[in-house]
C-alpha cells in the first residue's frame, strides 16, 4: 500500500522560503509571548510539522492537545511517540467527565449524527471547554491551519486575534499539502498512521472517515453535514466568520 509520504510528499518551488518564514513567525511569537504561548496541536500532519519546528529550534512554546475521549487509538498513541521523539511533555486537556456523562445519558453515544445542534453541543463539551482551559493563562496560541484545507479556511492569515483578543499564529498558512509531507519525509517527523489510510484530516473517531480519490481534503470530517457547517468551533471567530 502506498503511504501518505509516497502519495503526497513533493518538493515545490520556494519550499525553503516557506519553511524559513514559518520558523520566523514562530520565533517572533515565542519572544513576544515568552512563557504565555502554546501550540494547540490536533496531532494532524500539519501540527506535527509545527511541533518539529518548535522542538528542532528549541523555541519556548508549550505543546498541548485535547483528548476528547473519542480519539482513535492511533491518535492517542501519537502523544507518547511525540513526547519520546522530542523529549518533551505534552499537556493533555480532557473534557469534564460529569458533563460528558450527562450529555451521553441524555442524548446517546451517536447524538452527533442526529442534528447539527447536538453535534455542536458535543464539540462544545469535548473540545471548546477544554480548549478554553488550555488557553486560559496564555496570550498566544499556534495552530497548523492552512489556506487550502477548505474553502472556509481560504483566508487564513499568518497572525490573527481570537475572540478573546489572544494572538493566534498560523505559521503554515501558505503551505500546500505537498509541502507538509515533503517536510515530514525530509525530517522523518512522526505522524498518525491513519494518514496512510486516506484520512488527511483526523478528528474524533465517530466524526472521521477515509476519503475517496478526488474528494475534498475535509470530506471525511462530519461528512453527513453541509460543507458550510464543517467547523467544530475551535477556529471560528465570531466577528469574522471562520478565522484564522
Ligand atoms: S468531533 Fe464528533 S465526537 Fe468529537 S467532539 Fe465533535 S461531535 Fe463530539
Amino acid at each position: 500500500m502506498m503511504s501518505a509520504i509516497d502519495l503526497y510528499a513533493r518538493p515545490t518551488p520556494a519550499f525553503d522560503e516557506r519553511v524559513a518564514h514559518a520558523l520566523a513567525v514562530l520565533q517572533s511569537a515565542a519572544v513576544d509571548h515568552a512563557g504565555r504561548i502554546v501550540q494547540a496541536t490536533s496531532l494532524g500532519a500539519e501540527d506535527m510539522v509545527v511541533t518539529d519546528l518548535i522542538a528542532r529550534h528549541q523555541l519556548g512554546i508549550d505543546i498541548a492537545t485535547l483528548d476528547t475521549g473519542t480519539l482513535h487509538a492511533e491518535t492517542q498513541a501519537l502523544i507518547g511517540r511525540l513526547e519520546q521523539r522530542y523529549q518533551t511533555r505534552v499537556e493533555v486537556y480532557s473534557p469534564r467527565q460529569e458533563e460528558v456523562i450527562h450529555f451521553v445519558k441524555a442524548n446517546g453515544d451517536e447524538a452527533m449524527y442526529r442534528s447539527l445542534a447536538l453535534r455542536k453541543a458535543c464539540c462544545g463539551i469535548r473540545k471548546l471547554e477544554p480548549l478554553s482551559r488550555m488557553l486560559g493563562s496564555r496570550s498566544a496560541w499556534v495552530t497548523g491551519l492552512r489556506r487550502d484545507q477548505s474553502n472556509q479556511r481560504g483566508v487564513v492569515p499568518f497572525s490573527d486575534r481570537d475572540d478573546a483578543g489572544r494572538a493566534k499564529l498560523n505559521p503554515l498558512a501558505d503551505w500546500s499539502w505537498n509541502d507538509v509531507w515533503h517536510y515530514i519525509a525530509t525530517h522523518n517527523v512522526p505522524y498518525n498512521p491513519l494518514h496512510d489510510e486516506f484520512m488527511p484530516s483526523i478528528g474524533c473517531a465517530p466524526c472521521t472517515r477515509a476519503i475517496a480519490v478526488g474528494e475534498d481534503f475535509r470530506a471525511g470530517r462530519w461528512w453527513w453535514e453541509d460543507e458550510a457547517a464543517k467547523e467544530c468551533g475551535l477556529h471560528v471567530n465570531q466577528n469574522q466568520g471562520v478565522a484564522a
